[in-house]
């Protein structure tokens, strides 16, 4: 018997534990571990909470959830609760899918006031993540600023520009679904240093912003290249710009019939967040794209903003005694491979980048390395304690594992919690999490 240990029950664990039963059946046994006491990474905290169909994915994982050969191991922080040399000991291969939860700071001027956040931490609060449940944005403002022009942009900036009834059938978390639809924001600015052919949206997500109740999507025409360019772009860019033109075509009448505007600020490069106590405004040098990449004009206005969301990518957390890449803001490996017998995947191993399904052949590639590791003999011979081996170290230390079956009971009691229409009402702290389990 082989036992791996995967820590992290985020979309790269789960298919990495997929790949493992079919690579090896009966003869493996996989401990995916968590910090929290809740499985699936970002399809429950990230993914945005009007978009249910995807999270759906999550019924996939379970699948593999409920097999004998794989356990859900939460509520317990590696690098915390226990070490990686511990885990090594116990385990003959420990794979890293620990994803990457720390926003990518803007390094400007002013990042520091009051009322600017990183998506991670905005998104982690209307999703209901432990960690950010109490952040509290002051949404009284008029002028919201989401600096960045990827997916992850536009799910904010829609989520802020929602009403109540657009979130029907969403699992918004109650906290956040008052503060959005008592907010007082009427502009929403989406921003970013380079031009249309440049964003990162995909065009489903970005279309959706063309049918929202009570607000409109503004483009200013001038910003769009000749539309013959349009022909050298990739497939999704093209449609995503073919979506911005219709934006720059919406006539004023019907901008005036929605009180709430997303303008799009192409060729803005923010330099400094302006404000006393809470930020005001952002500073904004206009840019030029040459050759792909944006370069300053020295041509600089200034943009209100009572709130900033900054949605510029995302680092993997240190863990102690892994290397790590400083300048990537991942795990150092190489093509997964860490140390022998350590290995990382998903968006630890390659940063954040691509969709949910881009972790299924990482995960299965990544056990194929690790067939071919033990299959040359480097992680020594078979006979590790496994999960023997945990159960008896995390009752020495006192550890309070939740198991899928106390998943289960949190799920029902979130399931039961609901209001109506609504998938659940997630629990947004651990002590919350663990008395239902119990
Ligand atoms: C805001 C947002 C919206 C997105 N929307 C979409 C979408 O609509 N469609 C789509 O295809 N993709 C979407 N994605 C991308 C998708 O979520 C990722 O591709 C995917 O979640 C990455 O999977 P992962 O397993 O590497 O990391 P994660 O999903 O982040 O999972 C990592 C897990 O590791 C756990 N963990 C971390 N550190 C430790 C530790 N020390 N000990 C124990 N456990 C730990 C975490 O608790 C977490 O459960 C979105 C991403 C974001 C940020």
């Amino acid at each position: 018997m082989r036992h791996i240990a995967i820590i992290g029950s985020g979309p790269a664990g789960y298919y990495t534990a997929e790949a493992a039963q079919k690579q090896w059946g009966d003869d493996i046994r996989v401990d995916i571990f968590d910090a929290l006491p809740v499985p699936y990474g970002l399809i429950r905290t990230g993914v945005a909470p009007d978009h249910q169909s995807i999270k759906g994915v999550s019924r996939r994982y379970e699948k593999t959830a409920l097999t004998d050969n794989v356990r859900f191991v939460g509520n317990v922080a590696i690098g915390k609760d226990i070490t990686i040399g511990e885990l090594q000991e116990l385990y003959d291969a420990v794979v890293l899918a620990t994803g990457a939860p720390n926003d990518r700071q803007l390094g400007i001027p002013g990042e520091e006031l009051g009322n600017v956040f990183g998506s991670a931490a905005f998104v982690g609060w209307y999703n209901g993540h432990p960690q950010f449940a109490g952040l509290a944005p002051d949404l009284s403002g008029k002028h919201a600023v989401v600096i960045g022009m990827g997916n992850v942009a536009l799910d904010v900036a829609r989520i802020m520009a929602k009403t109540a009834e657009e979130f029907a059938g969403s699992d918004i978390v109650g906290h956040a679904l008052d503060a959005l639809t008592s907010s007082g924001i009427e502009q929403i600015t989406i921003m970013g240093r380079r031009g249309p052919h440049q964003i990162m949206m995909t065009p489903k997500e970005l279309g959706e912003l063309g049918h929202l109740n009570t607000a409109s999507p503004r483009v200013d025409k001038s910003d769009l290249p000749d539309e013959t360019e349009d022909a050298f772009l990739e497939p999704g860019i093209r449609k995503s710009v073919t979506h911005l033109r219709s934006f720059a075509a919406i006539p004023e009448d019907i901008h005036a019939e929605k009180p709430v505007e997303v303008e799009f600020d192409f060729y803005a490069n923010p330099v400094a967040l302006e404000g006393e106590g809470n930020v005001s405004s952002v500073k904004v040098e206009r840019t030029e794209v040459e050759k792909g990449r944006a370069i300053g004009t020295g041509e600089f206005y200034s943009v209100p903003a009572d709130v900033v969301i900054a949605c510029i990518g995302y680092r993997t957390s240190p863990i102690p005694d892994v290397p790590f890449d400083e300048r990537a803001g991942r795990f150092a490996n190489d093509e997964g491979r860490i140390l022998t017998g350590l290995y990382c995947v998903g968006w630890a191993r390659r940063g954040p980048s691509g969709t949910i399904g881009t972790n299924r052949p990482d995960g299965y590639s990544l056990i194929e390395k690790i067939a071919e590791d033990m299959d040359a003999g480097l992680l020594g011979r078979i006979g590790k304690a496994g999960r023997e081996g945990f159960d008896a170290l995390a009752s020495t230390r006192g550890i309070d594992v939740v198991t899928f079956q106390d998943w289960k009971k949190i799920e029902e009691a979130e399931t039961a919690a609901a209001r109506d229409g609504a998938p659940r009402e997630k629990f947004t702290d651990i002590e919350a999490m663990i008395r239902a389990a119990n």
